[in-house]
């Protein structure tokens, strides 16, 4: 019947923050990487030029090699550009190439130009053979609030903020939650900020107590109880073309990982 479309029982979350190098794009991996190797089938899209998410998964991405980029301006399903990550069963991505660069500026006057990527992901889910449903897709914006966002915040339900445990942490934050509500009201009003994850904590310093506190405060229960240490293993894993979850599954980085996507799972089932 029509209400069981894979796409109904799919999760759909933008994992965003406009401040670059807080997190956004290990917590998508690992998180990506924890909920599959607990048995779902996830996809993560890359939608950042630099394409960072791509590399921890193992995903070519090379200028030229079919990605985002030819979804998004012309029109090719997703279908064609989805790849297994070698690394873990179950893990899918979507590759970001450098040519996505321009696609901020070619998206302009394209028609429908914010549901580009909604659209795609429509089509993706929906057409998924039974018993290959997508359980979670993850989408991993860039560090600004340009049409590559927007098409994120367009294709999703949730929001996953990630928040760097440092000083200036919170600058940038009312942006960022001024800029949800904007796409609420105007452009996809089912999106909610459901997750906050606390990234590159440290235990000994007032300073991540300090922020965390503040984080807290503000946001509630939708502040994951696992925050994400500082580690060295996290941010080695990449290089190898690896999540921390493969490259290092017994370090702390890794099981903190686990812990959120854990807790993420629980989540669900009372938020939604
Ligand atoms: P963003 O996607 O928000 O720009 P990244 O996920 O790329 O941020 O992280 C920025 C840098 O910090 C990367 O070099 C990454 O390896 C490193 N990093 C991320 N999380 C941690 C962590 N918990 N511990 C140590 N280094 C981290
Ligand atoms: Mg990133």
């Amino acid at each position: 019947p029509e209400t069981t479309h894979g796409w109904s029982g799919t999760r759909i979350m933008t994992v965003a923050n406009q401040k670059g190098g807080v997190g956004k794009t290990t917590s998508t991996v690992n998180i990506a990487a924890a909920m599959a190797r607990a048995g779902l089938r996830v996809l993560v899209i890359d939608m950042d030029p630099q394409g960072n998410a791509s590399t921890a998964l193992s995903i070519p991405h090379l200028s030229g090699t079919l990605g985002i980029y030819d979804v998004l301006l012309d029109g090719v399903p997703l279908e064609d550009v989805v790849v297994e990550s070698p690394h873990v069963p179950g893990l899918l991505g979507a590759p970001a190439t450098i040519d996505l660069a321009g696609a901020e500026i070619e998206l302009v006057p394209l028609v429908a130009r914010e549901n580009r990527l909604r659209r795609a992901l429509d089509a993706y889910l929906d057409s998924r053979p039974a018993g290959q449903a997508v359980d979670l897709v993850l989408i991993d914006c860039p560090p600004s609030l340009g049409l590559l966002t927007v098409n994120a915040f367009c294709a999703a339900r949730e929001v996953l903020i990630p928040i760097q445990c440092e000083y200036y942490a919170l600058e940038g934050l009312s942006q960022l939650l001024k800029n949800v509500e904007l796409i609420q009201q105007h452009l996809n009003s089912e999106l909610r900020i459901t997750t906050v994850l606390l990234t590159m904590f440290d235990a000994r310093t007032r300073l991540s107590a300090d922020v965390a506190g503040q984080v807290r405060d503000y946001f509630g229960p939708r502040v994951l109880r696992a925050a994400i240490p500082r580690s060295v293993r996290i941010s080695e894993a990449p290089s190898h073309g690896e999540t921390v979850i493969t490259y290092d599954p017994t370090s702390t980085g890794a099981l903190s990982y686990v812990e959120a996507a854990a807790e993420m799972r629980q989540h669900q089932e009372v938020a939604v």
